[in-house]
């Protein structure tokens, strides 16, 4: 078997499963996408150790249990479309892409080496459902609104206004929220009935969000 094809494997069996990833589009996706593709090449030979990787421009690829968490909490069917707040190396997104096979995912980057070098990325392996564009995320994607799910990979004091505007009834916004620089919590917003249900899914420490929410 390809090398990294069992790595995944090994991955998805030892870091994944044990920890209460069950939604089969989730695993599925994580066993497809190749993970080294995303990380610098001198970082190659860790791609698969559950831990965050620099990328540069100060910067990282998220760890793949919570890539796997986040993306498990979307409660995704296939058909959605979704938002991604922080493209960073394209991987999370790539994910997205993967189980969205009638849907759709559209991501913004604040740092635009970054998104440019994912775009790239993305192209490149065949990723076809996937919009990228340069910008500040805390003001959404208005055009390609509303969506069904929205995803955001950076650390932010509270989710910004202009996301819950842009998220269908009934969609879920999963963001890690807290003032704090290293822990943060996971959490899951539904919109129901125009209310919004939050969850709590416990410790994270992401980068934090730039832009507008610094102000
Ligand atoms: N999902 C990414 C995680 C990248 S880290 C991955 O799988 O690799 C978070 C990213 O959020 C960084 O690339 C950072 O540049 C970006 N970011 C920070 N503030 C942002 C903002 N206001 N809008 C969009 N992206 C932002």
């Amino acid at each position: 078997m390809e090398h990294y094809k069992l790595l995944r494997e090994r991955m998805v069996e030892r870091d994944i499963k044990p920890r209460g990833i069950e939604d089969e589009k989730v695993i599925e996706a994580l066993l497809n996408v190749p993970r080294e593709k995303f990380v610098p090449a001198h970082l190659r030979d860790f791609a698969y150790e559950d831990r965050p990787l620099s990328i540069g421009r100060g910067q990282t690829i998220s760890q793949p249990y919570m890539v796997a968490l986040m993306t498990q909490l979307l409660e995704l069917t296939g058909n959605e479309r979704v938002l991604e707040i922080g493209t960073g190396s394209g991987y999370q997104t790539a994910i997205l892409s993967y189980i969205l096979k009638n849907g759709e995912v559209f991501s913004i980057e604040y740092d635009e080496v970054l998104g440019e070098r994912a775009k790239q990325i993305l192209k490149e392996l065949g990723f076809s459902n996937v919009s990228i564009k340069i910008g500040d995320g805390y003001f959404g994607w208005e055009e390609k609104a509303p969506f069904d799910g929205i995803i955001i990979t950076c650390a932010t004091p509270e989710i910004p206004p202009p996301l819950i505007e842009q998220l269908k009834e009934g969609g879920r916004i999963v963001a890690p929220v807290g003032d704090l620089r290293w822990a943060q919590s996971l959490i899951k917003v539904t919109k129901v009935d125009g209310r919004l249900i939050s969850e709590d899914h416990g410790g994270c420490v992401f980068v934090p969000m730039r832009g507008e929410v610094e102000k």
